[in-house]
Formats: C-alpha cells, structure tokens, sequence
C-alpha cells in the first residue's frame, strides 16, 4: 500500500466539473481581480468564522503582513510571536519595520505559552501574534487577558486552523484580527495563492481593504501607502465551491486523528495533545520521537510519506540570526524541530490507510537492531 502525506488531486476530482464551470463563469465575466466571487466568498467565509468582517488577500502572508499594518504596528515597535511556526510569522512582522520578539510555547499545546508573555513585553510592545499551530488553537483567554491588561493588540496566525474551536468560538473570531491562509495544501486551499484577514472592527476591515488595492479607497485616490495584494477573481469562486465541503473534511480528519490515536498508543511516539474544549482541525498530524529520521525512512521504505513542520525553529534560521536568539534560548520550539514527523493526514485518506500507517509505526518498534537504538 502507499499513503501519500497528502493527495490533492483526490479532493479536486470530484468537484472537477463545478470547479471548471465556476472558473469559466469568472473567465466569461472577465472579474479576474477581486469582483462578485471574491466579495461573496469574503461574506462566506465571515459567516463561517463568525466574524463579521472578511478581506480576501494573495497569500496569508500579505493577510499577516496587513493586519499587522491595520493594528498600527511599524518601525520601533515590537510584536511578541514564537519560534515555533512557518517562517512567515516572524517575516511579515518585519515587513512592517517592526521588530519580532519571541516567546517559547508550551510543552504540551505546542503554541504561545501565556506564561512568559509578561516578561517579554516592554514598552515598544504593540501586538501579540499566537499561530495556532497544526490547527490546535492557542490559549486564547490567558493571551487576551494578558493584551488586555497591556492595551495590545492581538492578532491569529489562523493559517492551519480553518474551522477550529477553542471554548466554543471558532479561530479567527477571537482576537482584534486573523490571518487565514489558502494555500492548495492549507485546509481550505485555493488552486493558486490566497489569504484573508478576518476582524470585529469595521475600521480595521476597511484599512485593510485599502492597503491590499494600492491604499486607494476610489481609484487613483490613493489615501495610504499600499500594496498590491489583491485575491484573483477564479480563487474566490474555487474557494466558495470548496468552503461548502470545508466541514465534512474537517470532520474526516478528526476521525482520522482519533483513529491514529487508538492505532498508535503504547507505540512510543508522543502523540499530540487535543484539549476536550477545543476543537484542533489537525492540519498536521505532528508526532515527537527521538529517532525521526530513522523511523521516517522506515515508513518510506514501506510505502508511508512522512514531513517535517518545521525542521528549524525560526530563531535558528540563518535568516534571523540577526534577530539575536541562540540555540538552548526556546528549548520547547527547538525539542519540536528536532523531533517532529508529521504523519498523513487529509480527508480522503482511509481508514485502511491509517490502520496500515500505525502498523508500520508499531514494525518499527518491533524491527531487527531495536534494542539497541
Ligand atoms: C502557510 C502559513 C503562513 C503563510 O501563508 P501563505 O499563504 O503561504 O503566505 C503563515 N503562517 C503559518 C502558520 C502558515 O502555516
């Protein structure tokens, strides 16, 4: 058997005539930056959230790079995030000038752990910025507690956590403002790039509206400095076709996740932590073993594709040495780099298939040498 650690293909089959319709509808209106299909799928996804407003963008990465710029932040001044994330986190706040000071996360959740906000926050700070990572929420009420007491603006990495919940309310709906991701691997994906920035703040939404289009509120009147970050017309209608499926999917991969939990207890993997009062959406279904990358070419020698998210935490990047973190500075994010295997996880997979993963996870225990590792 192969299991593939993902398989786009098997989820655009079936909804291959709708989607070409849906393209061709867009192509025949000749909306191939923004228009109706965007500002539909923009009220769509608010609904979904519950939030109530929505601003389509290129990429999550222009999404963070804009809230952060709706929330006021710029040079000199400083947005507590983590190591622990894709590297996108920590570059869109420097895109805006600002300086990213990091905090390690908890041992268990694998985000923002709360209790060392305080101790990093300074005068310059302006915003918190928690990645509920693998779509595992962060813990939300002792960050905005903590934003609250400060007067800081608190902003969702929600790039990994479409759907999620955490106490009942769904991610990007909790803080000032969330930054969602569609890229095709994301658990809502574009077939192309795409993001959104979803806030409460109607004053926000309209800030961010301006800066994705030039900073213009009318054509040529240009009233911010802006960017061209605008969401193509032939996303939002691929993406509105597939927010309707967006449940179902979430719902399979939970399943999938408790069926890997059954499957692989007792068999020497730290398994991931899911709280009864959320709802963790696995984006990635993330392990921890001392021995990745032998157990990782075990599993491809029989079939199963494994990953990595992230091999480095973002401190430890030759990109952000500059920022002036050291290796021993975050040692959760850093135990997480060197130790996580993400295992396959998308909703079409079956069960045959995570049975079969499981199994070979258990092999490798069992393998010829063992003892000795
Ligand atoms: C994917 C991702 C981003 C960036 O989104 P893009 O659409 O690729 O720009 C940001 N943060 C996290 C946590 C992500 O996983």
């Amino acid at each position: 058997m192969q299991v593939p650690f993902l398989d786009l293909k098997q989820q655009y089959l079936p909804l291959k005539e709708e989607i070409l319709g849906a393209v061709a509808r867009v192509f025949d209106s000749a909306q191939f930056v923004l228009g109706q299909e965007v500002a539909a799928f923009e009220q769509e996804f608010a609904a979904y959230c519950g939030v109530e407003h929505c601003v389509a963008v290129n990429s999550g990465t222009s999404a963070l790079h804009l809230a952060l710029l709706a929330a006021g932040v710029g040079p000199g001044d400083e947005v507590i995030t983590v190591p622990c994330t894709f590297v996108a986190t920590v570059a869109a706040v420097e895109y805006t000038g600002a300086r990213p000071v990091l905090v390690d996360v908890d041992p268990v959740s694998y985000t923002m752990d709360p209790s060392q906000l305080e101790a990093a926050i300074t005068r310059r700070t302006k915003a918190i910025l928690p990645v509920h990572l693998y779509g595992n929420p962060a813990d939300m009420d002792a960050i905005l507690a903590i934003a609250r007491q400060y007067g800081l603006t608190v902003i969702e990495d929600a790039a990994q956590a479409h759907g999620a919940e955490y106490r009942g309310m769904r991610c990007g709906s909790i803080g000032d403002l969330a930054c969602f991701s569609f890229y095709p691997g994301k658990n809502l994906g574009a077939y192309g790039e795409g993001g959104i920035v979803a806030t409460g703040s109607a004053e926000r939404a309209r800030k961010v509206r301006m800066l994705r289009d030039w900073g213009a509120e009318r054509k040529y009147q240009h009233v911010l400095k802006g960017f061209n970050y605008r969401m193509e017309g032939v996303q939002g209608a691929v993406l509105r076709i597939k927010l309707r499926h967006l449940e179902a999917w979430t719902e399979a991969r939970r399943l999938h996740a408790a069926a890997y939990r059954r499957g692989l207890t007792g068999s020497g993997l730290h398994l991931p932590w899911e709280s009864p009062e959320n709802r963790h959406v696995y984006h990635v279904y993330a392990v921890l073993t001392p021995h990745r990358e032998e157990l990782a070419r075990w599993l491809s020698a029989q079939g199963v594709q494994t990953g990595i998210h992230y091999p480095h935490p973002v401190h430890l990047l030759p990109a952000y040495a500059d920022l002036g973190y050291r290796a021993g500075e975050f040692p959760v994010s850093e135990r997480i780099a060197a130790e996580e295997l993400s295992l396959p996880m998308f909703p079409e997979m079956t069960s045959g298939q995570t049975d079969f993963v499981a199994e070979a996870v258990w092999s490798f225990r069992a393998r010829p040498m063992a003892a000795t590792a």
